[in-house]
């Protein structure tokens, strides 16, 4: 139906024109303004040389302004690639250059990174913002003012790039993994199917824009179907005053969140009207990170609602699979989204029965074209249409999936896998654990011994041979953690996924 993502736009516009598209504090906006303001921004970048194909990065906070960047980018044909705002100017300048970005959209919030970012990337042309100008930067506002808003022919085929989506590098240098109109826009449509979205659905997005989850489930799939997105800063406005108003006049039907946050929601002190005025949301769904089944049965008897949990990851735009509200199997993510193939295969790449464990491959036309500029990976990770996701699964006899652990989390005892997942939620379950998070160290006799890190609850008072007790009761002895250590908080992405790998220098250190 739709020739591409700026298409996507254009044709919604006019069918959906006065209607309410985004709502962001005191701002609204219809489709007909966000369209018009998108075709001027793009005419305010071709005139300022951008081409076809050429790369603009976004680093915005959550905000109108970034669904605009987004859209002008696209109906200029040109690549988007939003950056992760919880980065560094070094580790933003790693992209910038990988990339060899053209221009650089940002906000005065980010200011004080221009100047590094200007003389450590030779191909950025421009810093662009909207809401002031300083000597590293010009005012897109003034820009724009004068462009027409007419639409442009915007005639790009669907196999062309529209996005890199930088991984967050949990597992070394970030990769840009490269989508095209076609990959989201399918992702889109299959993920509609599995969701049942209905057009007067309202999405709230709290969770960052920049990450592949949030923006295609909260900013892509609202606008291929003509809903509302009610904008978030961030999800510390879950806590806020203002969510009390937002959750009375705006009505939400449509929350999409990571564990950590139902987490924080099934277990928290809570204002009574939380509870009463999340009533309206048909759908609660986890992704991003493994949900622990102690959170979705806690969550369950406190909002008498289900969480869906569903499955992706970057490469696949994201979402491979999802429970569906007429059928669910908790600890599993789903069956695969129409469309989706998947398989679990052993190491030698042979099809496993129901049931075994391997690592999960998926097929389908949400699969990325490759990482940019870097075909070893990409033929590491796509072997014959498939791609490697890098997670050991198993599935059941109904085609439901089962994330295990991510393949490079595996601990190996003595020659035996060990899934932190496992062990994690036995963790979860013991009372008094907010959080807890397994990780393997090296160690001479067994080859790697899991070691576990407890995040206590406010106020509980947790003791180690307590649980060791505990675990003992439930896992064998070489599965056992052979020390627990005891955290305020864990280290985490933007995402809500433990950074593992941050856990294992902390204790390497401590070892030392
Ligand atoms: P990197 O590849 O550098 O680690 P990343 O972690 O940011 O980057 P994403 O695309 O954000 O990559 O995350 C995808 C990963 O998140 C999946 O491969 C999987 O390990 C994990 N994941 C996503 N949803 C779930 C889920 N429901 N259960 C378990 N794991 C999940």
């Amino acid at each position: 139906e739709f020739k591409n993502l700026a298409d996507m736009l254009t044709k919604n516009a006019k069918r959906y024109k006065n209607k309410k598209y985004i709502f962001f504090e005191d701002q609204k906006y219809t489709f007909n303004q966000v369209n018009k303001i998108t075709n001027k921004l793009a005419n305010a970048l071709l005139r300022l040389g951008l081409k076809k194909g050429d790369r603009v990065a976004i680093l915005l906070d959550n905000s109108p302004e970034f669904i605009f960047s987004f859209f002008g980018i696209t109906k200029c044909g040109a690549v988007a690639v939003p950056i992760n705002n919880f980065l560094k100017e070094e580790e933003i300048t790693y992209i910038l250059n990988d990339c060899e970005v053209k221009f650089l959209i940002s906000s005065e919030n980010y200011k004080d990174f221009f100047p590094y970012l200007k003389s450590n990337t030779n191909s950025l042309e421009e810093i662009l913002t909207y809401d002031f100008s300083s000597s590293y930067s010009v005012n897109l506002n003034e820009l724009m003012a004068n462009e027409s808003d007419e639409n442009l022919p915007c005639d790009y085929d669907m196999e062309e790039l529209a996005v890199l989506i930088y991984t967050s590098g949990t597992t070394g240098n970030p990769k840009g993994a490269m989508l095209t109109h076609k990959n989201l826009l399918s992702n889109c449509h299959s993920t509609t199917q599995a969701f049942k979205v209905k057009k007067r659905d309202r999405f709230l997005l709290f969770l960052p824009m920049f990450h592949s989850y949030a923006f295609t489930t909260c900013v892509l799939l609202p606008t291929f179907l003509g809903c509302s997105i009610i904008i978030l800063r961030s999800v510390l406005e879950l806590r806020s005053k203002k969510f009390k108003n937002i959750l009375l006049f705006k009505r939400p039907t449509f929350f999409l969140g990571v564990p950590q946050v139902y987490s924080a929601l099934a277990k928290a002190k809570l204002p009574n009207w939380f509870i009463k005025f999340l009533y309206p949301v048909r759908i609660h769904a986890s992704g991003g990170a493994p949900l622990p089944e102690e959170i979705l049965n806690v969550f369950k008897e406190r909002f008498k609602k289900p969480i869906i949990e569903g499955y992706g990851l970057s490469e696949a735009s994201p979402v491979v699979s999802v429970n569906r509200l007429e059928w669910q199997k908790p600890y599993s993510v789903g069956l695969p989204l129409p469309g989706v193939e998947v398989k679990v295969v052993n190491d030698d790449e042979e099809e496993l029965p129901v049931g075994e464990i391997g690592e999960l491959i998926v097929k389908g036309p949400n699969i990325m074209k490759g990482y940019w500029n870097l075909p070893e990976a990409t033929t590491q990770a796509i072997r014959n249409g498939w791609l490697f996701t890098g997670d050991m699964a198993r599935l059941d006899e109904d085609g439901f999936i089962y994330i295990v652990d991510r393949k490079k989390d595996l601990i190996i005892v003595k020659g035996i896998n060990v899934y932190p997942r496992e062990i994690e939620e036995l963790l979860y379950q013991y009372p008094g654990v907010e959080a807890a998070a397994v990780i393997g160290i090296p160690d001479e006799a067994s080859g790697e011994v899991p070691v576990a890190y407890v995040m206590p609850a406010d106020g509980a008072e947790l003791k180690e041979k307590d649980i060791k007790n505990y675990l003992k009761e439930h896992l064998a002895n070489y599965k056992l953690p052979r020390k627990i250590i005891f955290t305020k908080e864990l280290p985490m992405t933007a995402t809500g996924k433990v950074l593992k790998r941050k856990l294992k220098e902390l204790v390497l250190k401590d070892y030392q």
